[in-house]
């Protein structure tokens, strides 16, 4: 039986009707996650025997970033698609046709077994996603996409300088304005806090939030990519609950500032 590995949770109640008109309309918030967790689907598992470590760390999946999109999720009543299932199995913040959206395991195989990780895997998650997206603009005008990963603390020797990075497209002047304001609202609560921009990775990257981009217009998109570094997530304790929670609130602070976010 098939099982449905993307799961979605809560629906964004409508406050939009029935309150008092503002000054300008709220946007709809979307979270996603495509790297939440390491699991491999029964009938793939073959695939995997000689690679059950790899499949534990970093390039298995972004540890924490599912509870990070779950808290996000619960505290704006925002509509979420996630997935459980390896990026190893297929990466579903690669486009079809990007090389690195298959690993070596399955890259090997004949392409209709390809075909089939798509279309089980890969299309659902980008229709959930679309849907949730496209629904958000038309109750609300536009969407607020926060897609939760995480990153290593050390990539290839190379210790990552930062706590925080927020990644997004620097030719979309929405984006620019909502990561500025929540970088501030950050560094206004903990100023120890390392928070950049475009770090470890480039925002207008092959993704989830470019592959929206193509398709909706930056007066009706914004998309994020909140990377955490894992550190902080291996650490746990209060102190990852806490950053959790700040991370929630600065959000909150930078999509509440009343200048115009767009
Ligand atoms: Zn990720």
């Amino acid at each position: 039986m098939k099982k449905n590995d993307n799961k979605s949770m809560g629906k964004r109640p409508d406050n939009s009707r029935g309150t008092a008109a503002a000054s300008e309309p709220e946007p709809g918030i979307v979270i996603t996650c495509e790297h939440g967790g390491n699991r491999i689907p029964s009938r793939y598992r073959g695939l995997f025997t000689f690679h059950q470590a790899l499949l534990q760390t970093h390039r298995g999946y972004d540890p924490g970033a599912l509870l990070m999109a779950q808290d996000l999720a619960k505290a704006f009543a925002a509509p979420m698609v996630s997935s459980t299932v390896s990026r190893l199995l297929v990466d579903l913040n690669r486009s079809v046709g990007n090389p690195a959206q298959f690993f070596e395991a399955t890259a090997r195989e004949p392409a209709a077994l390809r075909q089939q990780i798509l279309q089980m895997h890969y299309a659902p998650y980008r229709a959930k996603a679309e849907h949730l997206a496209r629904q958000a603009v038309a109750r609300h005008g536009r969407v607020v996409h926060i897609s939760s990963h995480s990153f290593t603390p050390e990539l290839d020797g190379e210790v990552r300088q930062a706590d925080i990075g927020l990644l997004y497209d620097p030719t979309r002047p929405g984006e620019v304005e909502l990561c500025a304001r929540w970088k501030a609202a950050l560094k206004a609560h903990a100023c120890d806090l390392v928070v950049r921009r475009n770090y470890p990775y480039q925002g207008k990257g092959d993704g989830l939030a470019s592959w929206f981009r193509r398709q909706l217009t930056p007066d009706a998109y914004i998309g994020v990519e909140l990377e955490i570094n894992q550190k902080h997530v291996f650490a746990g304790g209060p102190p990852w609950t806490a950053l959790r929670k700040l991370i929630v609130a600065s959000l909150r602070n930078a999509l509440q500032g009343r200048t115009r976010l767009f």
